[in-house]
């Protein structure tokens, strides 16, 4: 099957991606109004589907939804409006709220907040079903769109919201425009997220900081206390009577949930061209690092991490702080249950027993499970065919998102749907980062990319498409 869906000229939709841009969506400081604005925007481009904004309890989201194909199969697609601070002005190379093109490098890209991270992907579906709609005079298959504005601060009120919708919203599969090839070098689909957990381990010793010489020798260091128990979160090796970490985690009942690698996903992942040298001098570290055992690659797409992301204590002046706190988090695979892996941290750092001070596990909110869809569903079937049909010849990586998308597990649970990822940002194109860009030449391509999904979804069963 080949779609012959006609595209916009590049340029329109670039045009239309610039007045997108300058409108700066920062949820995590942009006005109400300007939040607003983003949405409208975004809304007026899905007139084709009575788009329109809609209420929650934070940042409006926009919706819409073409329903003319009764008999095939519903899909919801998923993206934000809302985009990441700039950081620092000083880095960027061109105004952050102006579409600059620049075709010097990557063979011509967009600059600009929010271009790969999420508005360039989405608009790139919203005009191709506008092109399609144009031209056939009808969708292959029935289309929602919920695009929110609270991504980048964890959608705090997304679950509310598609909870209260769920009858309206009901689809057989969802898919997300947000999420991004691994790289530039070849097509890939994600089939997999970590989840996530975090927390703060408080220490707390005096009631205020001490002067180190008056009290020095009488009191606990809160500092080296979360030393000692920070230290104690991940295992060591023995070698020579010395003992080095190996990399794994020493917390008892944090692998639940956690299945071996098969050896037939080890052999998967082997096959995968990938340069250990090339990703530590990208990187910049002396050298890789990880759970003994595993590759880097088996570590990154399919083992559970505890990271200790910053301490916050004393300083470079003498005195026996009174408080240190450690900022854990830990990025989940598999059937890790969030609730029972911070369980077993508080459980774990209560039995190191480290004396004279007093110890807190205080757990963030967000507790976000692993996802996983089967590489074998025709969501996943149909989305390799078509990124075959636009990269002709070119392998099409199953590929892991080391990160979290606690989206899926609402839909899952809401809707009862599988989130398929089809996106067209590339992990390499400064997400979240100043000078965020995109290849010019994936607007084009992702647009003929979701024509050809959508037709091969509308040759399945809603029951298929739904499994
Ligand atoms: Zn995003």
């Amino acid at each position: 099957m080949t779609s012959t869906v006609p595209m916009r000229p590049e340029a329109e939709l670039l045009a239309g991606l610039a007045e997108y841009v300058a409108i700066p969506s920062d949820s995590r400081s942009a006005s109400a109004e300007t939040m607003r604005a983003a949405a409208g925007w975004l809304a007026g481009r899905l007139s084709f589907a009575a788009g329109r904004v809609e209420e929650t309890d934070g940042f409006p989201v926009v919706r819409g939804e073409w329903l003319g194909a009764p008999g095939a199969p519903t899909v919801l697609v998923y993206g934000h409006y809302d985009v990441q601070p700039t950081g620092d002005l000083a880095e960027w190379h061109t105004p952050p709220f102006e579409l600059v093109v620049d075709g010097s490098v990557h063979g011509g890209v967009v600059r600009g907040r929010g271009v790969t991270d999420d508005k360039g992907p989405v608009l790139l579906v919203v005009e191709m079903a506008r092109a399609m709609l144009a031209e056939r005079g009808a969708l292959p298959l029935n289309v929602q769109f919920l695009v929110e504005g609270e991504e980048e601060i964890g959608s705090p009120h997304l679950p509310a919201y598609v909870h209260a919708h769920a009858d309206e919203l009901a689809a057989d599969l969802v898919i997300s425009a947000d999420g991004a090839m691994w790289r530039p070098t070849e097509p890939s689909i994600s089939i997999a997220s970590k989840g996530l957990v975090s927390m703060d381990i408080v220490v707390t010793g005096a009631a205020e900081d001490l002067h180190s010489g008056r009290y020095g020798g009488t009191v606990a260091n809160p500092v080296h206390a979360l030393s000692t128990i920070l230290a104690g979160l991940h295992g060591l090796h023995g070698l020579h009577g010395l003992h080095g970490p190996d990399g794994s985690v020493a917390v008892p009942g944090f692998y639940d949930g956690v299945d071996d690698l098969s050896p037939g996903r080890r052999t998967e992942i082997d096959a995968v061209p990938f340069d250990e040298e090339e990703y530590r001098a990208t990187v910049g570290a002396p050298e890789l690092f990880g759970e003994a055992g595993y590759g880097t690659l088996h570590r990154l797409w399919e083992r559970p991490t505890l990271e200790v992301n910053g301490i916050t204590a004393g300083g470079k002046y003498t005195v026996i702080p009174h408080r240190a706190v450690g900022h854990v988090s830990c990025r989940l695979v598999g059937r890790q249950d969030p609730d029972r892996v911070v369980a077993a941290i508080g459980a774990h750092v209560a039995a190191l027993a480290v004396p004279g001070v007093r110890v807190e596990v205080r757990v963030d909110e967000g507790r976000v499970p692993a996802y996983r869809i089967d590489p074998d569903h025709p969501a996943v079937t149909a989305a390799r065919e078509a990124l075959a049909e636009v990269y002709p010849g070119q392998e099409v990586l199953l590929a892991v998102i080391a990160g979290t998308l606690p989206a899926t597990t609402l839909f899952e649970t809401a809707l009862g749907a599988k989130t398929l990822f089809f996106s067209f940002a590339t992990a390499d194109e400064k997400h979240h980062a100043p000078n965020e860009f995109l290849r010019i030449a994936r607007i084009a391509e992702g647009m003929r990319a979701w024509a050809a999904l959508w037709d091969r979804l509308a040759a399945w069963t809603p029951a298929e498409v739904g499994r």
